[in-house]
């Protein structure tokens, strides 16, 4: 190539290059709004609530219990109906409408009703069988749609640290619209549609889930600095209910979770944790060997000197 045409050549290039840099500018100014505003505005999500509901088809994954792929990012369609009333509503009428997600969030709350360690009924069998399914609720307003996002995109990253899954957009982390694509067994698109009127899309709700799992691996916060050490908070410092857990490890970034074995002892759980600083539910206690155990889960139960 003479020195001319190579001239020519990346001259072209730039202008090649420098249209791709406007549009994608352009874009991001549109679409990472909700982001920047969530992290500039520093927006604690709220703590997953742990609380049994009423599905009582216990099925683990392909992969076996506890072995989820990844999480599925549905939206419920359904203006005016928040988390709490959901729950409410699936743990009375699964059984006839025949559909189940581990979890509801909007923008005020996140409620797991039923251990991510199996598999729920939201997005036809092959999903199913594969991925945590969390509902995102809808909500009025520009404030109200960022809080719901910081809940989402932070319980979708505390499952995939939970479950010691890698954050691969598409491969871990999809849309139910993705899951139909996929799999061919649905043909819902959501969150597609609601993310597009609230000028959001899933490529920025992945932003969004990336910087949560990035901050919490790095750091256990979702926020890498000058954050909140107190990460997904939004109880408003109030202290768990009687029946309600806290637990921390002062010395790690995870609280071990032990499994009962038939002849009575515990044995570490080594392909998940729980999170610093999380609430879950508990129903039971048990003692072994001296030490003091509570279930958090079907077959979960952890150390109490971790309890705060
Ligand atoms: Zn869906």
């Amino acid at each position: 190539m003479s020195k001319g045409r190579k001239v020519w050549f990346l001259s072209i290039l730039s202008i090649f290059f420098g249209a791709l840099l406007l549009v994608s500018g352009n874009t991001e100014v549109k679409a990472s709004g909700i982001n920047d505003y969530i992290i500039s505005n520093k927006i604690q999500p709220a703590k997953i609530q742990y609380r049994e509901g009423t599905f009582s088809e216990w099925f683990g994954y392909e992969n076996g219990v506890g072995k989820p792929e990844g999480v599925v990012v549905h939206e419920t369609a359904t203006p005016g109906v928040n988390a709490e009333q959901f729950v409410t509503s699936f743990n009375n009428n699964w059984k006839t409408q025949q559909t189940y997600v581990h979890a509801f969030t909007d923008d005020k709350e996140t409620i797991n009703i039923h251990s991510a360690d199996y598999g729920v009924w939201g997005a036809g069998p092959a999903a199913n069988y594969r991925y945590i399914q969390i509902e995102l609720c809808r909500v009025n307003g520009y404030d109200a749609f960022a809080h719901s996002i910081a809940n989402d995109a932070f319980y979708v990253a505390s499952k995939l640290i939970q479950y010691n899954l890698p954050d691969i957009p598409g491969q871990t982390v999809l849309s139910h619209h993705q899951i139909s694509l996929k799999y061919h067994e649905t043909t819902h698109v959501d969150p597609d549609t609601y993310f597009a009127a609230q000028g959001y899309s899933m490529d920025e709700m992945n932003s969004m889930i990336s910087y949560y799992y990035n901050n919490l691996k790095n750091y256990g916060n979702v926020y890498a600095e000058g954050g909140n050490t107190n990460a997904g908070s939004n109880n408003n410092g109030s202290t768990p209910s009687a029946n309600v857990l806290r637990v921390n490890n002062s010395n790690g970034n995870y609280v071990p979770i032990m499994a009962l074995k038939n002849d009575g002892t515990f044995a570490r759980v080594t392909n998940r944790a729980l999170m610093n600083n999380t609430d879950w539910q508990t129903d039971k206690t048990k003692e072994s060997n001296g030490v003091t155990y509570r279930r958090v889960a079907t077959n979960e139960w952890v150390d109490t000197t971790y309890v705060i």
